[in-house]
Parts: C-alpha cells; sequence; structure tokens
C-alpha cells in the first residue's frame, strides 16, 4: 500500500499509467489522460464490473446512452434546479473557493462546512478574519450556488433555447430508457439496466490526484423493483458492492461503509462506500434507495407513462430504484495504491528492495511478459509472443539484463514473464516466473496456452 500521494502521481506518470491532461500546455486542472498501462488497467477493470454486475446477473442488460440527453431529463432529475455547490470567490486574486469544503479543511474537520447555510459561513468567515490562501487578502464574495453541470449548445445558435448540458450522471440515461428496456427483453421486475460511461461536473476543489476531476467515468447499475422488496435490494447491493471490491484485491481493512446523515432530494436510504486513500478516507461507491422519484418526474415532464405492467396481477405501478454506482476512475486509484509495493527482495544478500504491484492478474495491464535471454534468441522468443498476444495481453522485452527486465514487469504489475534461453531449441520449454513469489518452474511451449488459461480470471 502506497502512503503518499505524490509518489502515486509519480509512479503513474513516469510509468505510463496515468499523465496530466494537456500537459504540455501546462495542464488543465482535474483532468487526467490515461497512458499505456492506465488505459489498459481502466478497461480491465470495466470488464471485471460488467462480468460481475451485467453477466453474472440474471435480467441484467447493459446499454450506452447518449451523453448529450433533452434539457428537460435534467429539470425532472432535479439538476438544473438543485445540482450545486455553494461557492465563494476572492475579491483580490479573483480564486474561486468551494465554500463547504473550505470551512471543514480550514478547521481540520472541526465543522463540517456541509452542514452551515451560506449566511453562517459568510459569518464564520467575518468573524474568524479568514485569509485567502492564496493571497493572504480578507475580502470575498458572498457565497453563491454554482451549478455544476456543463452547458453547451446544439445547432449554430447561442441562445437558451439550445442549451444542452453534458451529463452529470449516467443514471438518467438508464431511467429514460426503461421501458424501452423492458419491453424489448420481456423482463420482468427486478430487472436491471447497467452503463459505463463518462460524466461531467465541473468540479473546483482541488482533486487530490485522478479522485476528483471534471470528466470522469461511472459504472452505475440501477434494480427497478416494485415497491416493499427495495430496502432489501438495497441491504444487498450494499455488500454486493463491497465483495466485488475485495474481490478486486482492495483489503477489507481499507473499506468502510459511510451511511449519509443528509439524504439527496430523492433518496430514502444512502450508504457510500469509502477507502482509505493515501489523503484520507473516500467515496468509491454509492449505493442509494432512489424510490420512485426519477421514474415519478420522468413521467411527469415527459407525459409519458413509466409504469410497469404486471400483466399476471393487473397491476400498474411505478417501480422504485435501487443504484449502486463506482467511479472507475476513483477505482482504478485505489487499485494502484493497494496494489503498490516497496519490498525487500527475500533471498538478496545485498538486502536488494523491488517495487512491485501486486495487482489481480485479471487487472494487469500485460499478462506476460516474453523475455529472450540473449538477442540470438529472438526469432523463437517472437514466435512465442505472436502465438501467446492471440489470446493474452502480452509484452516483448529485450533490453537490458534480465535483472532489470524482471524488475520492469514487476513494477508495472505483469504476473508472467516467460523467459526463452539456450535450453528452449533443445527441449522445447520456457521458463514461467511468477510476480509475487518469484519462484520460477519450466513449462513446453506447447503447453503454455493450457497453463495460462485459468489464471486470469475473475
Ligand atoms: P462526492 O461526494 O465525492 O462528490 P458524489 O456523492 O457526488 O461524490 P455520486 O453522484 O454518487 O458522487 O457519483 C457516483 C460515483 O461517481 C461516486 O461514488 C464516485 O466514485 C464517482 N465520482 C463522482 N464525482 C466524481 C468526480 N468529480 N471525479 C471522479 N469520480 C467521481
Amino acid at each position: 500500500m502506497i502512503e503518499d500521494m505524490q509518489e502515486i502521481v509519480n509512479y503513474c506518470k513516469s510509468r505510463g499509467f496515468i499523465y496530466q491532461g494537456s500537459d504540455i500546455y501546462g495542464g488543465l486542472a482535474n483532468t487526467w489522460d490515461y497512458g499505456p498501462l492506465g488505459a489498459r488497467l481502466k478497461n480491465n477493470i470495466k470488464d471485471t464490473w460488467r462480468k460481475r454486475f451485467i453477466q453474472e446477473r440474471k435480467n441484467s442488460y447493459e446499454i450506452d446512452a447518449a451523453i448529450l440527453m433533452h434539457p428537460r431529463v435534467w429539470e425532472a432529475s432535479g439538476h438544473v434546479g438543485s445540482f450545486s455547490d455553494p461557492k465563494f470567490d476572492c475579491k483580490n486574486c479573483k480564486t474561486r473557493f468551494r465554500a463547504d469544503n473550505f470551512i471543514t479543511d480550514l478547521t481540520n474537520g472541526e465543522i463540517n462546512g456541509d452542514t452551515l447555510s451560506n449566511e453562517e459561513i459568510e459569518q464564520y468567515l467575518k468573524e474568524h478574519n479568514v485569509k485567502c490562501p492564496v493571497c493572504g487578502k480578507s475580502d470575498f464574495t458572498d457565497v453563491r450556488k454554482f451549478n455544476l453541470m456543463f452547458e453547451t449548445y446544439r445547432g449554430s445558435v447561442d441562445d437558451e433555447k439550445s442549451v444542452v448540458y453534458l451529463r452529470p450522471e449516467n443514471a438518467q440515461g438508464e431511467y429514460v430508457n426503461f421501458l424501452n428496456v423492458q419491453r424489448t427483453t420481456r423482463s420482468k421486475l427486478p430487472f436491471s439496466i447497467g452503463q459505463v460511461g463518462k460524466a461531467f461536473r465541473n468540479e473546483i476543489t482541488p482533486g487530490n490526484f485522478t479522485f476528483r476531476t471534471i470528466e470522469f467515468e461511472q459504472m452505475e447499475f440501477q434494480i427497478f423493483c416494485k415497491e416493499g422488496t427495495d430496502s432489501a435490494i438495497y441491504a444487498e447491493f450494499k455488500e454486493y458492492a463491497k465483495q466485488y471490491f475485495i474481490d478486486l484485491g482492495l483489503k477489507e481493512e481499507n473499506l468502510r461503509f459511510h451511511n449519509h446523515d443528509k439524504l439527496a432530494h430523492y433518496a430514502k436510504e444512502a450508504c457510500d462506500i469509502e477507502f482509505k486513500f493515501p489523503f484520507g478516507w473516500g467515496e468509491l461507491n454509492g449505493t442509494h434507495n432512489r424510490t420512485n422519484f426519477d421514474l415519478k418526474r420522468h413521467q411527469e415532464y415527459s407525459g409519458k407513462a413509466m409504469e410497469y405492467f404486471n400483466n399476471e396481477t393487473n397491476e400498474r405501478f411505478i417501480p422504485y430504484i435501487i443504484e449502486s454506482t463506482v467511479g472507475a476512475d476513483r477505482l482504478v486509484l485505489a487499485v494502484l495504491c493497494q496494489a503498490y509495493e516497496e519490498e525487500k527482495i527475500a533471498n538478496s544478500e545485498e538486502g536488494d528492495t523491488r517495487i512491485v504491484l501486486h495487482i489481480h492478474p485479471a487487472l494487469a495491464p500485460y499478462k506476460i511478459a516474453i523475455l529472450p535471454l540473449s538477442k540470438k534468441l529472438n526469432e523463437k522468443a517472437e514466435e512465442i509472443y505472436k502465438n501467446l498476444s492471440k489470446i493474452f495481453a502480452c509484452d516483448y522485452d529485450e533490453a537490458g539484463s534480465i535483472g532489470k527486465r524482471y524488475r520492469r514487469q514487476d513494477e508495472i504489475g505483469t504476473p508472467y514473464c516467460i523467459t526463452v534461453d539456450f535450453e528452449t531449441e533443445n527441449d522445447n520449454s520456457v521458463t514461467i516466473r511468477d510476480r509475487d513469489t518469484m519462484e520460477q518452474v519450466r513449462v513446453t511451449i506447447d503447453e503454455l496456452e493450457n497453463w495460462f488459461n485459468k489464471k486470469f480470471s475473475f
């Protein structure tokens, strides 16, 4: 487990997991680009989510809805009216602050800024003669609400009528398609719709690397059910999400439930799963009992019935929704923080250390690295690479000593290295080295595919 945020930022950059967004222009705050390894890791995480939440569950369907939705969607959902954070500006240096977090941080958590009204925050700033952390002056604007949605315009005219929003959550795409999916799949309640996709929020709070960004990916899952069955499904999904994180390799002692004290306008029950990041506990996932609020509102705003018809009982009603949502970027960060170790090498006489990413094999960017011991062995090694890479994500490295090449693969979490040596020509075998135990076994080339077959399943 890594203890220091800066270390993980440096590690991600130097190995090609994550770079600052628009780096050559000095960066754009709270944006990050996934590099060759990061893109693979994130895709692998999304695959495990799809397997656990869609494939392994009966009556679960994935959709891929449009990011730009009819503006009325966001009126119905309540985002136009109330998806906002309280903020204030320093009149001198023009820096903008998120007011609730500002007070929480200033008082080291003694006062929870989230519980104060805008007027109470203004009063606190005045009474305590609080200074701007950037320029040192105490001259602030009033606290005002700022909507977190990004606006853009469709068509060629920049007027209010053509405003559309970049979606701030995936969920509404699932809600507006509830009846489309139910009818086309002929599903009975309970059934689920999931979606993996980008969401956008105009966050100004410092991001803690990829923890809080203005563009991020969510893996959202909505279970449509009958009122009365909702609380049991809610309780089940809190545990289901936690088990998913544990199976990915997050340690149970680094996970905790956090029930919401202040419920959102749509929620009957809400609980986060938090992970212990190097900067402190932070939300990875939310489980929400959203009641029938969303579908009711869409019925009201669209004028279209959002009712489910049970043809066995002849009942018609608007279902309840339990939501289980995970931030893909936060999960990537948690997995990296958890898996990163700097450890002493057990049998080394010099007390050598190595960096190793003890990542779940299913998540590893490369599953296998093929390392010819000498350039003379390239032909055989290339042939093995060509065959195995049809099935597994493989890396090929012929540069430097074999020890250095092992270290490089350990650092990026490759679970197995194959060494092609001078014996290979004679015995048609290679050595496979295990990342975690560093043990080596000899396996014939014909056996390789079978040998690896079940090693990467989730
Ligand atoms: P927070 O309280 O941290 O702002 P939230 O409660 O607003 O998060 P949700 O609206 O429940 O978050 O969004 C679902 C998930 O999306 C969160 O659990 C989180 O993993 C992820 N997420 C939300 N906002 C961001 C962000 N700005 N950057 C990265 N991931 C995010």
